[in-house]
């Protein structure tokens, strides 16, 4: 009873936040305190509730695209342990549900065989694909602000974690004008694993399509990331690992058929690897482009490349001390400060002074 308040009181303060004012066309979409997936699993994680989430998702999103002037036909699907809120076609979104899974389960490995305990998951993970930039950008701008406008226009997607929100849209721009993306019903349609690989076949060959892989795999790895545990929202990780780890499971691989895979390993990252050549070339050495990273609050496209190669390193070579790291980073003190002097002493401490591991990573980068 106290779960169908709670659910009721949200849908109520959300019809609060939705209801504009005559004659005045500012945004007053407000995101909710907490996350539908939060509240509706509070106290079990089971069909009904899944369904209460379901609701409250469509009902939000719906008022959300009204709002901005788009067709209200958002749809919501669960896969084994995402929901998908949705104004892309269904079986775009599904290809998106299928491909997302598989990167949970090469999480899974890959913690596994660095040797890393992790948290059970105890909620579906949101994702939110909008058909149009123009409503992502909306969105976001709701969730980070007015600033968000002014940005220089290259935030691809984003993982918010107060929300515990993944948020994309279709980089390849055709998903708007597709004639089943309507709201038809709630009911999720469901495809043979032929027809999605089709639809990647599709995907694959679209402008943008890498970018779009690769923001959905990134955003992923975040939230995957967060909700086993790996790193907390109360402290504040490095940017270096944070962004390594998700750039690494990043490449597309446009010859499987989903169009990223996972085998044994992740691929080299081409796209932080040319990245990083340019870059190598403005510094006097590797050293100080990895001192620079390690300390780096907000990073920057090289930064990025820089983040990529040591994390990869590390994973490739270092994986026990990766994650000895890692678990002293998640064991850190909420909200506790990190000063650089700090971040250098718990590299150092396992991974060895840095003039001699950037020698070696140099060295590992330059036979890639
Ligand atoms: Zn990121």
């Amino acid at each position: 009873m106290a779960k169908s308040r709670r659910v009721i009181a949200l849908v109520a303060a959300l019809v609060l936040f939705l209801t504009s004012t005559p004659g005045n066309d500012r945004l007053v979409y407000s995101a909710p305190e907490r996350s539908a997936a939060e509240d509706a699993h509070e106290s079990s994680w089971d069909e009904q509730h899944l369904k209460t989430t379901a609701d409250a998702l469509c009902k939000e999103f719906n008022a959300f695209l009204k709002e901005i002037g788009s067709e209200p036909t958002a749809r919501v699907k669960v896969s084994e342990r995402y929901i998908f809120v949705y104004n892309v076609s269904d079986v775009y979104l599904e290809w998106i549900s299928v491909l997302l899974e598989e990167v949970a389960k090469a999480f899974d490995k890959f913690v596994d065989k660095i040797g890393l305990e992790v948290d059970e998951l105890t909620e579906p993970m949101t994702v939110v694909v909008f058909a149009t930039r123009e409503e992502f950008d909306a969105y976001a701008a709701v969730l980070r602000g007015p600033d968000y406008m002014n940005l220089k226009r290259t935030v691809s997607g984003f993982y918010h974690h107060r929300l515990n929100r993944s948020i994309v849209y279709d980089h390849t721009g055709v998903e708007a004008f597709r004639s089943d993306n309507v709201a038809s019903t709630t009911e999720n349609r469901s495809y043979s694993r032929k027809r999605i690989n089709l639809e990647a076949r599709e995907v694959k060959l679209r402008k943008n399509a890498e970018s779009n892989i690769r923001t959905l795999v990134h955003e992923t790895t975040h939230q995957l990331c967060f909700n086993y545990g790996v790193f907390s929202t109360a402290f504040r990780a490095p940017d270096w690992v944070v962004e390594g780890m998700a750039a690494t499971f990043e490449p597309a691989t446009p010859e499987a058929p989903l169009g990223w895979r996972f085998r044994n390993v992740f691929p080299v990252s081409r796209h932080y690897l040319n990245a990083l050549r340019k870059y190598a070339q403005e510094y006097a050495s590797s050293s100080a482009i990895v001192r620079k990273a390690l300390v780096t609050d907000v990073l920057d496209e090289q930064g990025y490349a820089a983040s990529w190669a040591i994390f990869y390193y590390c994973y490739r070579k270092r994986p026990k001390e990766l994650a000895a790291y890692l678990k002293l980073i998640a064991s850190k003190r909420p909200f506790a400060e990190y000063p650089e002097e700090e971040k250098i002493n718990d590299f150092v401490e396992f991974f060895g002074d840095i003039s001699e591991f950037s020698a070696e990573l140099e060295k590992y980068m330059k036979k890639l």
